[in-house]
């Protein structure tokens, strides 16, 4: 799912990351050889740099000794010399780079000399904090009623290889249109959810529903977006956790699918609006430089907001009447951070809307004899879940008899629970085995083998073929992530807390919620943190990318609406974060600057 964890609290440490910008953890030998932005990449994996860490990154960082991770890249070059010139005068002339040669052994020893710009890098980040708020790049301040903080961000682009980041938006109409099956294959939907469901009241309450609701006569209206990181295993990795390259050479770097999310999908509005300040940043450092880059690009926004505009006109024709339809935002009782990024939707997709929590519409959602749902008088023609997806979301039976009753009623939801439920981890599970995915998409064997090419190895911890793989992540916990069948981040287990899981719960009836996966193994860049209330650092960051995509469909034959925006979110971390949430600087909003 969802982008965000909406309980921030759940995250108590601190990102690893390096807010002394001036100190010698900015030495160039970290860096990898300068290279001519001209210069196209000849591959994504590169030998350039002896490491990826920055030395002094805090020891804290959970993962540092063993963080399965590749050098940088070399699609990071151009990004690197954009921030060489930076660092460069901010810092001093020991950290400046001769155009296109590699830094030699001595640069950088002794004393660093005095920056030759010391306010550079507080104009910079005053400068993208205030292009961020010019741009409504705000979140929800948590301490200050009514307040609002720019969103973290990086300070420069994150350079990305176009011909990879074509592969995965090419299969996302497939992906639509795989979740929308998968949605509507109840035996299969049974079968998967079964052993979960036996141990998670959660997934059992939402299969329940599934089961009362008629599904293939009801409109599904899906916001999706599916996550990748890049992944090139190293030539060393031929154990159970690659993706079956067993030779000595190195795989190329590709995108690897993190998950899809079906519900609650966040971002496609702020998301879409940092690339206009990463142009005046750039334009700030370098006045001459002309960047081929998109100024202003909210496609992705307006994907999501046309989408539930479509779904409700599909409705009022469908069910004609003289007075107005909303479209009702379903949302947290509680804080909610992320409430630009809800309002840009709303306000994309042009409708009236009302904005109600579960708790308000127990007492005031009604559904009538034609099946129309109605709330405080209003009819509604569209349900958008921007809550739902977590057990306590639900405040007992009162609220799984409201989600009950606006699942059977005429309204199109979105998502629906057959969405919802074809979001599950477990799901995606079963979808990278390809005796599984080649049913769904038997009518298109290519879609099929482009999708098995993102696929990481995943294993269900319940099934008896997972042992060889369960072994090697106790003997490589680093090299796998643990995933119960959860949204909303922070629920993931690494390192020793993957061990320890698997052994708790082994053998007993809980190995049924979890899914095995290996990990990804992505190159870093070096960026600039841009985050209210705490001082810049510069991180060695590893980005991951989010292709929007919406669907509209009924049964098996009508498909109104599959389709996808060319604009990718990028969010990227410092490396040894393994969460990715962006309420509280974990994660950053950066943009795609595409080579
Ligand atoms: P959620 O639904 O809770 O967001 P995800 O599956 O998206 O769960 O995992 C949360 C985060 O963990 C991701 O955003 C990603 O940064 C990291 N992650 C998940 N799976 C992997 C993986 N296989 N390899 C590396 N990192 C991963
Ligand atoms: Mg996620």
């Amino acid at each position: 799912m969802v982008v965000e964890t909406n309980h921030p609290d759940s995250h108590s440490q601190s990102p690893p990351v390096d807010n002394n910008i001036n100190s010698d953890h900015l030495n160039l030998h970290h860096l990898p050889p300068n290279t001519p932005p001209e210069q196209p990449p000849s591959s994504a994996s590169s030998s350039g740099a002896s490491s990826n860490s920055l030395p002094g990154t805090p020891s804290a960082t959970p993962n540092s000794n063993d963080e399965p991770c590749r050098e940088p890249s070399q699609t990071d070059r151009l990004n690197f010399r954009l921030l060489a010139s930076f660092l460069e005068r901010i810092n001093n002339g020991a950290f400046a780079l001769p155009p296109h040669q590699p830094p030699s052994d001595d640069e950088g020893a002794g004393d660093p000399p005095a920056p030759r710009d010391p306010g550079l890098l507080q104009d910079a980040e005053a400068l993208m904090k205030d292009a961020a708020t010019a741009q409504g790049l705000l979140m929800r301040h948590p301490q200050v009623p009514d307040g609002l903080k720019t969103v973290p961000v990086t300070l420069f682009p994150t350079v990305l290889d176009r011909g990879m980041l074509e592969e995965v938006r090419g299969i996302q109409g497939s992906i639509n249109a795989l979740m929308h099956r998968v949605a509507l294959d109840r035996g299969f939907i049974e079968g998967a959810l079964a052993g979960a469901a036996s141990v998670d009241p959660f997934i059992a309450n939402l299969l329940e529903i599934y089961r009362q609701v008629d599904v293939e006569k009801q409109w599904q209206l899906g916001l999706f977006r599916s996550d990748y990181l890049e992944h090139a295993p190293d030539s060393e990795e031929n154990g159970t956790a690659g993706d079956g390259n067993n030779s000595k050479h190195p795989a190329p770097a590709r995108f690897k699918q993190v998950e899809v999310n079906t519900i609650c999908v966040g971002l496609s509005g702020i998301g879409s609006r940092l690339a206009p300040c990463h142009s005046r940043i750039l334009n700030f450092l370098q006045p001459a430089f002309q960047p081929d880059f998109p100024v202003s690009d909210s496609e992705s926004l307006h994907l999501y907001g046309e989408a539930l505009a479509l779904g409700h006109s599909v409705y009022c024709r469908q069910h004609p009447a003289p007075h107005t339809r909303v479209l009702l935002f379903v949302i947290h009782k509680g804080f909610e951070f992320n409430i630009m990024d809800q309002r840009l939707v709303e306000f994309a997709s042009g409708l009236p809307t009302l904005r109600r929590t579960m708790e308000s519409l127990r007492s005031t959602a009604r559904v009538d004899a034609d099946g129309r749902l109605w709330v405080e008088g209003l009819e509604v023609a569209v349900v958008y879940f921007r809550t739902a997806y977590m057990p306590d979301h639900y405040d007992g039976k009162v609220d799984w008899d409201l989600r009950l009753l606006i699942e059977k009623s005429e309204a199109i939801k979105c998502p629906s629970v057959a969405y919802q439920l074809a979001g599950f981890k477990k799901i995606q599970q079963e979808l990278s085995r390809p005796e599984v995915l080649s049913r769904f998409l038997r009518d298109d064997p290519a879609a099929c083998a482009a999708l098995l090419a993102v696929n990481m190895p995943q294993y269900d911890l319940a099934d008896p073929s997972a042992a060889p793989a369960i072994a090697d992540a106790l003997a490589h916990p680093a090299r796998y992530v643990l995933k119960p069948n959860r949204e909303g981040g922070g629920n993931n287990f690494y390192f020793q807390d993957l061990v320890d899981r698997i052994q708790a719960v082994r053998g007993t009836p809980l190995a049924q919620d979890y899914i095995l996966m290996a990990k990804m193994q992505p190159s870093t860049q070096r960026n600039v943190l841009i985050r209210a209330q705490t001082p810049p650092a510069v991180v060695d960051a590893v980005s991951e990318v989010g292709v929007f995509g919406t669907v509209l469909a009924r049964g098996e034959t009508e498909m109104l609406l599959n389709r996808r925006a060319d604009a990718v979110l990028v969010r990227s971390k410092a490396l040894g974060v393994n969460e990715g949430g962006l309420a509280l600087g974990w994660s950053c909003l950066s943009s795609a600057w595409l080579v």
